[in-house]
């Protein structure tokens, strides 16, 4: 933020506050400083993280196993992979303020925290391009924006490393997921994208950037297709993960 900004928001904050007091949608706490996001600063000082030691490809294991199954059986399209934590809480709530409500400013500060991880660091500093997963272009017009995009831009604009917003398309508008078996997901989703810009990811290390995985469903048709786009390694970066 540049200092006109800041001050403005200095000023501007304790207005706001008293003006229109908002409380903060996890735990209902009076905002001090409304312009810093949905979340109060407790909250946001104690998101739900992961607890349980995580595969390489970032899912969190059950405890004495050292790998999950997919990268146990060699079908794992990701090399490596990692996420805030559990969807769940607070971070459930701060996932929601940004895709239905609009609250945009939510993904500057969910990439500051995941970005706080050595790991995440590391994942992200050594990749080539951050690839957000695309939405239908119909849903793009009704939503407005990409939260994936927009966790990607600010992860990518922190880390120094480059992003391609558009080199995934989603092609089909696949019925909204929730509700459906794991099979009828995958059947749904396995045809809905391609990639466009494939000068940007073949040979290259690209790591996929989502706001939440719940089945994998998603994350694995893109990463298929950015295997036979011709990706040298594929990682995925999500914000919450269904544990
Ligand atoms: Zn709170
Ligand atoms: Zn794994």
């Amino acid at each position: 933020m540049d200092l006109a900004a800041a001050t403005a928001r200095r000023l501007v904050d304790p207005v706001l506050a008293v003006v229109f007091p908002s409380a903060c949608p996890a735990c209902g706490r009076l905002l001090a400083r409304p312009g810093r996001g949905p979340l109060c600063e407790p909250c946001w000082a104690s998101l739900p993280r992961h607890r349980a030691v995580a595969c390489r490809c970032g899912l969190p294991l059950a405890p004495g196993l050292s790998a999950c199954g997919r990268c146990r059986r060699g079908r794992q399209p990701f090399a490596a992979g990692a996420s805030l934590g559990p969807y769940e809480g607070s971070l459930r709530v701060v996932l929601h303020e940004l895709k239905y409500a609009g609250r945009r400013r939510a993904a500057a500060r969910l990439a500051d925290a995941l970005l706080e991880d050595p790991a995440v660091r590391l994942l992200v500093a050594t990749s080539d391009v951050l690839v957000p997963v695309p939405l239908h272009p119909r849903r793009l017009r009704e939503r407005g924006f990409n939260q994936s995009a927009l966790l990607a831009h600010e992860i990518a604009r922190r880390a120094g490393t480059a992003t391609c917003p558009d080199a995934l398309v989603r092609r089909l508008d696949t019925v909204p997921q929730a509700g459906l078996t794991a099979s009828a997901r995958r059947r749904n989703v396995r045809e809905a994208f391609a990639v466009r810009r494939k000068a940007s990811v073949a040979g290259r290390t690209v790591t996929l950037v989502d706001d939440v995985l719940t089945t994998g469903a998603t994350a694995l048709a893109c990463a298929r297709r950015l295997e036979e786009a011709g990706a040298m390694e594929i990682r995925l970066l999500t914000v919450a993960r269904v544990a």
